[in-house]
């Protein structure tokens, strides 16, 4: 499955859990940036700058860095993709990719936030530099100020967590990932899911999408 949604809207929140519970990967395309950034790779040099000023990655780069990632054993029997694909090209791209693998995109929830909810939670984002996982400073704190619930790891705030960031990755989203809602909208894949509510309804809409579409997997 594909999540959409604005930044902000609790894509990765929900991909997190929604793959724990199904036991197949979370794949998301920022994390994977983030991690050839901290490793400094050539691969993470080339991305740093679009990143970092909230612009998306060539389509060149991404497209080949998620099917690498898509190609291996561990998403043989599926995986929950967020942040992929952003781009019309991108959505092409992953269509061969499935049919490489021999996979099937099952449905295409869209987490549905207005602009000022997906502003106001980016605000207050913090990311376990070890794990990745996300916390809230007001809507999902962790137990403990600075440090991760689940393994201990420090918080941080992204380099891409800046108004000006947050302002243009929106605006960016509105001209280059928009057009996919339509796109898997006429696939008959795309199904809306309210994303202002709390994260355990959110996740149940979720799982009750999950198993109508796939029969729990
Ligand atoms: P995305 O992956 O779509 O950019 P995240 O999952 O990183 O979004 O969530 C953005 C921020 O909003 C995080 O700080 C997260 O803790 C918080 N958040 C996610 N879902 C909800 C929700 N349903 N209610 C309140 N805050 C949320
Ligand atoms: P995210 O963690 O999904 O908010 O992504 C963080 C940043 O990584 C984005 O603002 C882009 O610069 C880059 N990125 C992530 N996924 C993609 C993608 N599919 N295409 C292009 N750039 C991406």
């Amino acid at each position: 499955m594909v999540l959409l949604g604005l930044p902000g809207a609790g894509k990765g929140t929900q991909a997190e859990r929604l793959a724990r519970a199904l036991g197949v990967p979370h794949v998301a395309s920022g994390d994977l940036f983030r991690e050839h950034m901290d490793r400094e790779t050539e691969l993470g040099r080339q991305a740093r700058a679009y990143v970092e000023r909230g612009d998306l990655v060539p389509d060149e780069v991404t497209i080949g860095m998620v099917a690498e990632r898509l190609s291996r054993a561990d998403c043989a029997d599926g995986f929950v993709l967020d942040g992929f694909p952003r781009t019309v090209a991108q959505a092409e791209a992953l269509r061969r990719v499935l049919d490489r693998i021999g996979g099937v995109l099952h449905i295409v929830p869209l987490v549905r936030v207005s602009e000022e909810v997906a502003l106001a939670r980016l605000a207050g984002r913090w990311t376990c530099r070890d794990c990745g996982a996300v916390y809230h400073d007001l809507f999902s704190p962790p137990r403990e100020a600075g440090v991760c619930d689940v393994c201990g790891g420090g918080l941080y705030q992204r380099p891409d967590e800046t108004p000006e960031a947050h302002r243009h990755r929106l605006q960016v989203y509105k001209e280059q990932t928009a057009p996919l809602v339509e796109y898997y909208r006429r696939a008959g894949l795309l199904v809306e899911v309210d994303g202002e509510q709390s994260i355990e309804d959110v996740q149940a809409d979720l799982r009750a999408i999950v198993e109508t579409a796939c029969g729990g997997r």
